[in-house]
């Protein structure tokens, strides 16, 4: 079993480690702040990494936020940063859907569930959507619509994908809709399939919890755009033209962060512990994968690295 080098307080191994990147793909909750609270020296580490010429990409799962909410977050807890350094799972859903997929004229709408963020990102990339944070589904349903929906009536036959994230306001008119639209072979995506997010100090049903009842109702999977979905990775290497053997990800959780580093074959794995993962998590026998380095919290590398 591999094993994960600890690198807090040693700073000829943290200069080691830095020197042998150029870009560092950086999860943000768990790694920058909690909720709503930045974890101290963040600020000076991020800058240490930048006064270093490395490139810093933040990467989160959290697709209730666009790209431009998430500016806001960073300004509001005083780090500096570019929208474009920012890549959330409804920034690389919205790409996928408008470079990748690329669905037929005709067939060319969404139909999502989720919440504004996506919706946010879709039409920054000029995809056509329906659903999302409309009122008109956000209700119980009436006979007419269990009548609409089984003979399509209510559907929009320009419906060629259901995007799924998360969405607080998830009911079964959603769901009808949507697994309607699967079953007349619409694709299907999610933003990401995280079984959990943290909040409050507790954990709550992630974006998984959204798309896995249409999995049980159509006995398939969506192409998740999320970590650790190498979708993703493959749009974040197309848009910073990385380097994979010269770029680290860090991250607090090994089912999303630390595996979509090894999977997507990246020259290391940072991870740190102000999360939801500790190191008996990845040195229990059955670990979902294994970081190459871990540091207490990501400041140690400002703190040891001067
Ligand atoms: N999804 C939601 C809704 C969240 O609020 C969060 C964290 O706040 C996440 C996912 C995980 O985000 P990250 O990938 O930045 O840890
Ligand atoms: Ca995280």
């Amino acid at each position: 079993m591999a094993q994960a080098k600890y690198l807090t307080g040693d700073a000829a191994a943290i200069n080691a480690f830095i020197d042998q990147f150029d870009v560092f793909l950086i999860d943000c909750d768990g790694v920058l702040w909690t909720g709503d609270h930045l974890f101290e020296g963040i600020v000076e580490t991020l800058e240490l990494l930048r006064s270093r010429g490395k490139k810093t990409v933040f990467v989160t799962n959290n697709s209730t936020k666009s790209r431009p909410d998430y500016q806001k977050k960073f300004t509001a807890l005083g780090i500096p940063s570019d929208v474009e350094e920012i890549f959330g799972s409804a920034y690389s859903a919205a790409i996928y859907l408008s470079r990748i997929l690329k669905l037929p004229a005709g067939k060319n709408k969404v139909f999502v569930i989720g919440e504004a963020g996506i919706e946010s990102e879709l039409r920054t990339e000029n995809v056509p959507f329906i659903g999302g944070t409309d009122p008109n589904f956000r209700r119980d349903m009436t006979p007419e619509d269990w009548q609409g929906i089984a003979d399509g009536s209510h559907l929009d036959p320009e419906v060629g994908c259901v995007l799924a994230g998360l969405d607080f306001h998830i009911n079964y008119l959603k769901l009808s809709h949507a697994h309607q639209y699967l079953r007349r072979g619409a694709v299907f995506l999610a933003t990401n399939v995280d079984a959990t997010f943290p909040m409050n100090h507790s954990f709550f049903p992630g974006a998984g919890s959204i798309s896995i009842p249409l999995t049980n109702a159509t006995g398939t999977k969506p192409v998740a755009l999320g970590k650790p979905s190498q979708a993703m990775m493959d749009a974040i290497e197309g848009k910073f033209r990385l380097d994979r053997g010269r770029t680290c990800m860090i991250g607090d959780r090994l089912d999303t962060d630390i595996k979509f580093g090894i999977e997507g074959k990246l020259g290391g794995t940072l991870a740190v512990l102000t999360g939801v993962n500790k190191k008996t998590d990845w040195e229990a026998k059955d670990a979902i994968a294994v970081p190459a380095f871990y540091v207490d919290k990501l400041s140690d590398l400002h703190g040891a690295a001067q």
